[in-house]
């Protein structure tokens, strides 16, 4: 497990820019229906661990099923940079798309393979 840092990440054009102080060393890769389309790496990180930096007005807000995760996307240029919703203690979380981490080589990365589609 790598040391936690503060990596910076963005969207494709650079409208949503923003900081996530986490530690790399597993990532998850889901298979459930969303993830499964837009193909994301995700870190989750506590509120206090994310800092968005510009771009809130540039974030669509996807929810399906029970609405209650925000599948964020750039309304430019459709990345999905990271996500929010509230983990199992009920405390916000931000799910960090970490291929959209500055200088972050996603393969070098553990990746947990993770069954959503199950669930
Ligand atoms: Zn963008």
């Amino acid at each position: 497990m790598s040391e936690p840092k503060t990596h910076s990440g963005s969207c494709h054009c650079g409208n949503v820019r923003y900081e996530a102080t986490l530690a790399l060393g597993q990532v998850v890769a889901c298979n459930c229906s969303i993830c499964n389309r837009v193909g994301h790496l995700l870190a989750f990180v506590p509120v206090e661990q994310f800092r968005l930096l510009s771009g809130e007005d540039s974030l669509v807000d996807y929810r399906f099923n029970a609405k209650k995760i925000a599948h964020l996307f750039c309304s430019t240029c459709g990345i999905h940079p990271f996500g929010r919703g509230k983990g199992p203690d009920g405390k916000e979380t931000y799910a960090v798309n970490v291929r959209c981490l500055d200088g972050v080589d996603p393969r070098t990365l553990e990746v947990m393979h993770y069954d959503g589609k199950s669930i």
